[in-house]
C-alpha cells in the first residue's frame, strides 16, 4: 500500500476543535490519513515510502466546489455580461444542444486540471452526457457527485431520466470509491410537478441524492408564486424532493424567512456561489441567516462560462467579502467561517462529511498543500484569514485525492496537460463549426 509522510507542515485541520498546528507531520497510507502529529511527538517508527519534506507548507483539507458544470470550461468566454435567461435561451442552451460526449470527457478533462491547480480536490457536477464526466472524473483521480442534468422541456425528458436512474446505480463508488452519483433535476422552473415526482422516486429506487438549482433569480421566485402560489423552495418540500439524502440546491439567492427554515430542517445542503451570482446580478444569497439557523452551507464556482473560473479560493474570499458588504457588518461570514464552507461545510452538503473535509486520522487524504513562503503571504499572524484573504490559487503546490498525489510542486500526475489543450481546443472548433 502506498505511503507518504508529510513532515514538518502547518497543518490546518477543519477539526471539531478548529485545530491549527504549526509543526506536524502527516501519515497518509492507501486512501486514508493514517497519522497526525506534532512533529515531536511522531513515533520513530512511522515508515513511509515517500517523505515529503513540508516545512513552509500549510496543508488543508481539499477544497470542495459544491455545485458546477464541469465541461462548460469549454464555453469560457464564449458569453458574457448579459441576463441569466437570454444568456442561458439565446447562447448557452443552442450550443449546448450541439454537445456531444467527447466534448464534455475533454471539457471536464480542462476542468479537473482546472480544480486540481487551485487545490479542489472534489467537484458536484450538473450537465448533459453524465456518463463522460464520470468517465473523466475516474481517469483524472479527482473526486466527484455527477449528475446528469435533466430538463423538463426536452420531449425525451422522460428516457433521460430512465438513462440517469441506470447510471446513478452502474458508477456509484466507482474509482475507488471517489464517484458519487446523484439525479440532477435542472431546476423547479425547467421540470414540471410530474417528472420532479419521477426524479423523486427514481433517486429512492437506486439509492441516491439530488442535486438542483434553486431560487437563483427574483424573477424565478416571482413566477412560481404566480404559477403554483408559492415560493419554489416551499413547492419542492411540499412534492417531498427534501426528503431525499442528500439534496443539493443550488445558488438560493431569493428565499423567505420560512424558506430559510426549511432548508435548516431538511438538512439540505446549499451551494453559494458568490461569483456567479454576481457576475448574472442574481442577487445576495442570505448566507449569514442560512448560517444562523443551521442550514448547510458550501460554495461552489457554477459552471466557467458564469464565473469564469473553478477557483474555490477565490470564491472563499470572495463570499467573505460580499457578505460584509451586503449587511453593512465587517463582522459577518468571518475568515474561518468562509473556509469551513470552502471544505467541511461543503463535505456535508454533499453528504460526504464523513469522509472528507476534515484532516483527521481515518478520513480520506484529500489533501492540498499551499506554499506560504511567499510576499503576499507574510508575516503569519492568522493562517486562517491568509487563506480566505490573501491565498491565490497559485499558491497551491501539491494536491492528493484519495491518497494518491494528483499534483507534485505544481506537476500534474495523473493528466497529460498539453493534450487535455488540444483536445479541449478542437472540440470547441467543432462546436463552433
Ligand atoms: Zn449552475
Amino acid at each position: 500500500m502506498a505511503s507518504w509522510l508529510l513532515r514538518s507542515a502547518t497543518v490546518v485541520t477543519m477539526d471539531d476543535a478548529g485545530r491549527v498546528m504549526q509543526q506536524a507531520d502527516l501519515l497518509v497510507r492507501g486512501s486514508e490519513i493514517a497519522g497526525l502529529w506534532p512533529s515531536s511527538e511522531t513515533p520513530h517508527d512511522v515508515k513511509a515510502e515517500r517523505v515529503l519534506e513540508a516545512e513552509g507548507m500549510v496543508v488543508i483539507p481539499g477544497l470542495i466546489n459544491t455545485h458546477t458544470h464541469c465541461a462548460m470550461t469549454l464555453l469560457r468566454g464564449y458569453a458574457d455580461d448579459m441576463p441569466l435567461m437570454s444568456w442561458l435561451q439565446d447562447r448557452i442552451w443552442p450550443l449546448e444542444m450541439k454537445l456531444e460526449e467527447p466534448d464534455v470527457y475533454w471539457g471536464t478533462m480542462l476542468g479537473a486540471a482546472e480544480m486540481i491547480r487551485s487545490g479542489v480536490t472534489c467537484f458536484n457536477d450538473m450537465y448533459h452526457h453524465f456518463e463522460a464526466t464520470a468517465r473523466a472524473v475516474v481517469d483524472s483521480g479527482i473526486r466527484a457527485n455527477v449528475s446528469g442534468v435533466l430538463l423538463g422541456f426536452l420531449p425525451d425528458a422522460e428516457e433521460r431520466l430512465e438513462r440517469a436512474v441506470g447510471f446513478a446505480k452502474e458508477w456509484h463508488g466507482q474509482g475507488d470509491g471517489r464517484l458519487v452519483t446523484m439525479l440532477g433535476p435542472h431546476a423547479p422552473y425547467t421540470c414540471p410537478d410530474h417528472l420532479l415526482k419521477k426524479v423523486i422516486a427514481g433517486a429512492q429506487g437506486a439509492g441516491v441524492g439530488i442535486h438542483i438549482h434553486v431560487a437563483e433569480t427574483a424573477q424565478e421566485v416571482r413566477d412560481s408564486q404566480q404559477q403554483f402560489g408559492k415560493t419554489p423552495v416551499a413547492r419542492l418540500r411540499e412534492l417531498g424532493l427534501f426528503d431525499a439524502r442528500p439534496v443539493l440546491a443550488a445558488h438560493c439567492v431569493h428565499l423567505t424567512e420560512e424558506d430559510i427554515a426549511t432548508l435548516a430542517e431538511y438538512k439540505v445542503g446549499v451551494a453559494h456561489n458568490p461569483g456567479s451570482n454576481m457576475k448574472l446580478a442574481s442577487g445576495v444569497a442570505p448566507v449569514p441567516k442560512l448560517l444562523a439557523a443551521g442550514a448547510v452551507v458550501g460554495l461552489g464556482t457554477d459552471g466557467a462560462a458564469s464565473n469564469n473560473n473553478l477557483d474555490v479560493l477565490e470564491e472563499t474570499r470572495l463570499a467573505a467579502l460580499l457578505h460584509k458588504l451586503d449587511s453593512g457588518d465587517p463582522t459577518v461570514v468571518p475568515a474561518r467561517q468562509a473556509l469551513t464552507m470552502a471544505t467541511r461545510g461543503g463535505a456535508q452538503a454533499l453528504g460526504i462529511g464523513d469522509q472528507v473535509g476534515q484532516i483527521k486520522v481515518g478520513m480520506r487524504a484529500d489533501l492540498a498543500l499551499l506554499d506560504f513562503r511567499q510576499a503576499h503571504l507574510f508575516p503569519r499572524h492568522d493562517v486562517v484569514s491568509h487563506l480566505a484573504y490573501a491565498a491565490r490559487a497559485g499558491d497551491v503546490r501539491t494536491v492528493f485525492v484519495n491518497g494518491q498525489p494528483l499534483m507534485i510542486d505544481r506537476k500534474l500526475q495523473s493528466l497529460d496537460e498539453e493534450r487535455v489543450f488540444g483536445e479541449a481546443q478542437a472540440r470547441v472548433k467543432r462546436l463552433l463549426s
